[in-house]
């Protein structure tokens, strides 16, 4: 039984990439930060289901909590198979009343977080040779978003970092790649309205907004062996709207 970890998966993208992890038969580590009580009701009902699942809490911007968090899950389940780096945080602002606060955030939060786990979990990958790591990043991170430039640039970041690690560890037998989702209807679209939200389905092309299972089935696919000759990838998924 291969064994997941994933980060944020207390609610919206993660919660979703947990459900359809377990259903594949993997073992499931459900990370979050502040929200518990859904990381435990999620595990609770994965266990009911037949999964072997835990939670585990870490501030992800943090790059001891992140190894504090990844040590805890091998304890419990021996090595890690596949690492899924999902936590983030989105900020809508002009580029000109960007704090430097909020600039690290985001920056520590969306691109940080994926350095520190990726560094450890690869020495018992690499020990391994085998192992699979998909990071989420964004379509904005592809084509840059107006208001979104802090957001933008952590997301590109995790786009280089995939393609760069992809080539450094592909030689020790594991695979990199991100799914880079386009609008997603989850907590993260709350500061949006009625209207905008209209407006971002009138511009995709296939005419509706992501759901959280739509990116978990390409994250589960990228880790799974069909997609054993796949790395350095960014897989869009996205309805079209970023091609
Ligand atoms: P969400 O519903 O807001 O969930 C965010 C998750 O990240 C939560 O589980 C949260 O944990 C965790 N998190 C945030 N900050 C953290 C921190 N400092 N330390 C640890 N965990 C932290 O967001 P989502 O829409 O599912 O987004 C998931 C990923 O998809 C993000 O990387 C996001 O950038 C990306 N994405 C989303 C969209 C979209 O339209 N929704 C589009 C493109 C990309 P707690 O609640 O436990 O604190």
């Amino acid at each position: 039984m291969r064994t997941v970890l994933i980060t944020g998966a207390s609610r919206g993208i993660g919660a979703a990439c947990a459900r359809v992890f377990a259903r594949d038969g993997y073992r499931v580590a459900i990370h979050y930060h502040h929200s518990k009580q859904k990381a435990e009701s999620l595990c609770g009902e994965l266990i009911a289901a037949g999964c072997d699942a835990m939670t585990v809490c870490a501030d992800v911007s943090d790059g001891a909590a992140v190894r504090e968090m990844v040590a805890a899950v091998e304890k419990r389940f021996g090595c890690i198979d596949v690492l899924v780096n999902n936590a983030g945080i989105a900020m809508q602002k002009l580029f000109t009343d960007t704090a430097d606060d909020e600039w690290e955030k985001m920056i520590s939060t969306n691109l940080g977080s994926v350095f520190y786990a990726c560094k450890a979990v690869a020495p018992a990958m690499i020990r391994a040779h085998s192992g699979c790591i998909v990071n989420i990043a964004s379509m904005w991170g592809e084509v840059g978003a107006s208001c979104e430039v802090a957001y933008s640039a952590a997301k590109a970041g995790v786009i280089g970092l995939t393609k760069a690690l992809a080539k450094e560890l592909g030689p020790s037998g594991i695979r990199v790649n991100a799914v880079s989702p386009g609008v997603t209807m989850t907590d993260m679209m709350k500061g949006f309205s009625d209207e905008d939200v209209a407006a971002l389905r009138d511009e995709t092309p296939l005419c509706a907004l992501g759901k959280p299972e739509d990116i978990a089935r390409a994250v589960v696919f990228l880790a799974s062996d069909n997609a054993c000759y796949i790395t350095g990838q960014i897989l869009g998924v996205n309805g079209g709207m970023v091609i």
